[in-house]
């Protein structure tokens, strides 16, 4: 009796099995066919259904503006139509494009606009570019401009003279591709108020002739800001200029959405609106409007005008920026105990405190989504206080508010972002001790708080929903790359190359590669209320997404910034990196051709090694993670 009761229960198995294969097979005949299919890859899905370990994907299937297929590569096989373009990824990884939480487009564009030099590699080829866009502008009251290199140069950088001699009668700026260096002509050092008495800023250099003057090269934000901080607004189209580069680099970088954290006026939507418009802009923007803290409440309505010009395709502006206190470095940062070289001195919040609170509340009541900036612990507590009270006020609703940068935190408050709801966007790439560390950092705070900065993991553990972005072009060292960030987020050591400090910074609060991945992909698209449209690769979701050279779960730690995005795909386009015809096959009016067909049949064998493989590793190895800080010197 019980063994007939076991064949009925096989054979009603069976045939839930064999239906559910027929309604797999119906739907999939029924499916529209894919424009791209990306096959015999890594993929990495971010999505939380599917368990990597167990369960590595190999191919991807793009029709329109959507993925509608994620698997293996044999299964790829039945969204081929006549005009499907197939690749060959030949084991290079496929993760969702990167989703930039906090950064600085626009004010990165004020340093990115005029003469481009990128397409010069010569010192000649230099100057006749800029002589001519000075002839082109004779109306300029600056010359800025932005790509020259450093190998067209000795050591010592290019000179004042050499600019001098095509621009004698304005300033010129010209930034560096690397963004660390600035050619000025002795106009701009002028402006700047540079002699040679001026000593060089810390963490800058200003580079120096023979007789001691400045020669025209500075080195590192805090020597090229002099100039910056004098330099007149931009206009239209040096706006869009600036933009479109900085842009560029973005989806260069594999980045697909990016947070404009700091917009000051419409001039800078209106840009990016109209690249949109023109079919040009290649990366999604979420904008955020500034708020004035003397203006409180009164500045809204004119916000809410603002929020319904943006509030559809790629550029939207629905988000209000309030910035609560400053920098540690600049004794800005607002603390809940005095800085130790100031006794009594905890600085203060740069909004009052009930105009802040009654603003916060009306901007929530009006559906914003507030950003504040806060980096001391007073700040922080303020910012959580204030969301609080909103909260108590308006009721509970999706709000998603978000703190920036999150420095110091207190331990009492690190519960409260779970619990209120409250995104913490934080900056990896500033997790590292660098050479200002003892004199700014120690020196002001104290060694009980100079050790325990920026508690990224302290507040993934305590549940927040923790977004990350680079603050490009701000910090010390900038940076775009989100595979910088990721790769501090996991060891805490320092990003410039030239650096020879070894010791991780607070180590405790190094995070998994994993974790920072997801920091950097749906938690990002959570921020932006975009959690079920991008952010994870799955089916129905949009084909936002990168291609890079490497497995980063196999490359060595130190190396995950090395790793290179070949291709972007925002929304089904390929904005970075298209594939070349030489690249694809496309089935056509006939059959695929013999070399694919095998590839799909030797990929479902493939796909059982593949995964015995990278199973064998992590059984032998414990978690990857745990192999790689094994190598981080502590
Ligand atoms: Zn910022």
């Amino acid at each position: 009796m019980k063994k007939n009761y076991r064949i009925l229960l096989e054979a009603m198995l069976a045939l839930a099995i064999i239906s559910s294969l027929s309604i797999t097979a119906l739907s999939q005949s029924q499916t529209t066919k894919a424009d791209l299919i990306l096959l015999n890859g890594t993929v990495y899905t971010v999505d939380e259904k599917v368990n990597w370990d167990k369960q590595p994907q190999q191919a991807i299937a793009i029709a329109g503006k959507k993925i509608a297929y994620v698997g293996n590569s044999s299964g790829s096989k039945e969204y081929i139509g006549p005009k499907t373009r197939i690749v060959d990824l030949k084991g290079k990884m496929v993760l969702p494009g990167f989703i930039e939480a906090h950064m600085h487009p626009s004010g990165a564009a004020f340093l990115m606009a005029g003469v481009s030099l990128l397409n010069a590699t010569t010192s000649e080829g230099y100057l006749k570019l800029i002589k001519d866009y000075a002839l082109e502008n004779p109306n300029a009251s600056v010359i800025r401009g932005f790509g020259w290199n450093h190998p067209a140069f000795g050591p010592n950088g290019p000179t004042k003279e050499l600019l001098d001699s095509v621009v004698p009668d304005k300033p010129v700026i010209l930034v560096a591709l690397d963004g660390h260096s600035a050619w000025v002509n002795s106009k701009a050092l002028e402006m700047a108020g540079i002699t040679n008495k001026t000593l060089d800023p810390s963490g800058g250099t200003i580079e120096r002739d023979s007789k001691g003057n400045p020669s025209g090269t500075l080195r590192e934000k805090s020597a090229i800001d002099p100039v910056v901080s004098k330099l007149p607004p931009l206009s239209e189209v040096e706006i869009s200029q600036g933009l479109m580069r900085i842009l560029g680099m973005a989806k260069e970088f594999g980045i697909t959405t990016a947070t404009d954290s700091g917009v000051f006026d419409e001039k800078t939507m209106d840009a990016y609106s109209n690249l949109d418009k023109e079919g040009k802009l290649d990366v999604r923007i979420r904008g955020e409007q500034v708020l004035d803290p003397g203006l409180g409440v009164k500045q809204i309505p004119a916000l809410v005008a603002e929020r319904n010009n943006y509030s559809s395709g790629l550029a939207q502006m629905k988000t209000a920026k309030l910035f609560m206190d400053g920098v540690v470095e600049g004794h800005t940062a607002l603390l809940l105990e005095p800085y130790i070289d100031r006794p009594g001195f905890k600085s203060s919040p740069v909004w009052k405190a009930d105009v802040f609170n009654d603003t916060v509340t009306a901007l929530d009541k009006a559906g914003f989504q507030i950003e504040v900036h806060a980096v001391g612990d007073g700040a922080v507590r303020m910012v959580l206080d204030a969301y609080q009270r909103a909260m108590e006020k308006n009721g509970k609703r999706d709000s998603r508010h978000k703190i920036a940068h999150n420095v110091l935190v207190s331990p009492q408050d690190l519960p409260r972002f779970k619990t209120l709801g409250v995104i913490p966007v934080m900056q990896p790439n500033w997790f590292y001790y660098d050479s200002t560390f003892e004199k700014n950092n120690l020196a002001f705070l104290g060694p009980e708080r100079a050790e325990h900065m920026m508690p990224m993991k302290s507040l993934i553990d305590s549940g927040a929903i923790v977004a990350i972005g680079t603050d490009f072009p701000v910090s010390d060292y900038p940076t775009m790359n989100p595979l910088d960030e990721i790769k501090t987020g996991v060891t805490r050591l320092p990003l410039p190359p030239d650096s020879n400090i070894t010791k991780p910074y607070w180590p405790e609060e190094r995070v998994d590669l994993k974790t920072v991945i997801e920091c950097a992909t749906i938690n990002g698209a959570y921020v932006s209320f975009m959690e079920n449209e991008t952010g994870s690769l799955e089916v129905g979701k949009l084909a936002d997404l990168i291609v890079i050279d490497r497995d980063l779960f196999k490359a060595p730690v130190q190396d995950i910034n090395k790793a290179e995005v070949l291709t972007t795909i925002l929304e089904g386009r390929e904005v970075y990196g298209a594939f070349k015809e030489n690249e694809t096959v496309s089935l056509g009016a006939g059959k695929l051709s013999k070399a694919y067909e095998n590839l799909f049949k030797d990929v479902a064998k493939e796909d059982v090694e593949q995964t015995d493989g990278l199973l064998a590793e992590l059984d032998g190895g414990g978690a990857i993670f745990e192999n790689n800080t094994q190598k981080i010197p502590s």
